[in-house]
């Protein structure tokens, strides 16, 4: 008889060796050390030829107890409670980036180095993404709050060196007058100096654009006016393949709460009636007409339907999809 060895591979005979080990030998793995780090922070959906990447810049934890307004703490951490979640709530900080086939738009930009390093990693989802930072020609900002707009400059540079920055007249003349130092409540004081230091590239460079009122910005990229939040708060919206996208910036601060109550307001609005009356109009309208809202403050994607549920609304994740 042949012997086996001359027949097979010693590196088969190896592998057969091994898989006869007597089962009641301890097990020869090492421990697998724990990675803990997140998947790379984007995700991709198509609407019609439209490309659209979400893009994670982080996340910040809040205590939604005492940050939620028109309601009361206990209240709020009794409903959280229900959510499986305390009060203080990790929060994501999300921005899209659409690429129409011909432009490049990023809306929103994150927080830069405001959260330290639990914000700022918009570029490195950018490349994550697979795009540079310097590929983008237009950013449009639903308003001026450190955690949308500082994004655009690290270290006084311009993150985004290449884009045309867009944002309502009415933000830039809120948030880029020094003289409006005096007049804004205090705690909104630093939104001002932020904003300076965070446009001061672009602004250099005569890469800043205002709009007013509704319309199209950029070819396919729809502002609607919804002031409230800040004084010219403003939503996108694009259509593709039959369906349409709204991207909603702080009309939405804490869906868990406010899906189900959305007149609860939070410290950060101007005017928090007018917040409360644009998030009741957006979530009447989003589930009336089944569009996509992008989220920047819901979980990461932060893409989802708003169903109507009686007088309250809950938030439906849009299906994954793997694009394959
Ligand atoms: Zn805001």
């Amino acid at each position: 008889m042949t012997k086996l060895s001359t027949i097979l591979p010693p590196l088969f005979l190896t592998a057969t060796a091994l898989l006869a080990t007597p089962a009641w030998l301890p097990a020869a793995h090492a421990a697998a050390p724990q990675v803990r780090t997140q998947a790379p922070g984007f995700y991709r959906v198509l609407l019609g030829d439209v490309e659209i990447t979400a893009l994670s810049d982080g996340t910040v934890t809040i205590p939604l107890d005492t940050l939620l307004t028109n309601t009361g703490a206990a209240h709020v951490k009794g409903v959280l409670a229900t959510h499986h979640l305390g009060t203080q709530v990790e929060t994501s900080i999300n921005a899209y980036l659409v690429n129409t086939g011909k432009r490049l738009v990023l809306i929103d930009t994150g927080a830069g180095a405001s959260f330290g390093t639990h914000g700022g990693h918009l570029a490195d989802s950018i490349r994550a993404a697979g795009y540079r930072p310097e590929d983008v020609d237009t950013v449009l900002l639903t308003h001026i709050h450190g955690d949308h707009s500082n994004g655009l400059t690290i270290d006084g540079k311009a993150v985004l060196p290449n884009a045309e920055v867009v944002v309502a007249k009415r933000e830039a003349d809120a948030w880029l007058d020094p003289a409006n130092r005096t007049k804004v409540r205090p705690d909104s004081v630093h939104v001002i100096d932020e904003a300076l230091a965070a446009f001061a590239p672009y602004r250099q460079a005569g890469r800043v654009r205002t709009f007013d009122g509704p319309g199209e910005v950029v070819p396919g990229i729809r502002a609607v006016p919804a002031p409230g939040h800040t004084p010219g708060h403003t939503v996108y919206e694009l259509t593709g393949g039959g369906q349409t996208m709204r991207f909603v910036g702080d009309t939405l601060h804490a869906k868990d709460v406010q899906m189900a109550e959305p007149q609860v307001t939070i410290r950060f609005d101007e005017d928090a009636n007018a917040a409360r009356r644009q998030r009741e109009a957006l979530f009447a309208d989003a589930a009336a007409r089944g569009i996509i809202v992008a989220a920047a403050h819901t979980p990461f994607p932060g893409l989802g339907y708003i169903e109507r549920n009686g007088s309250a609304y809950t938030w439906a994740p849009l299906n994954y999809s793997s694009l394959r």
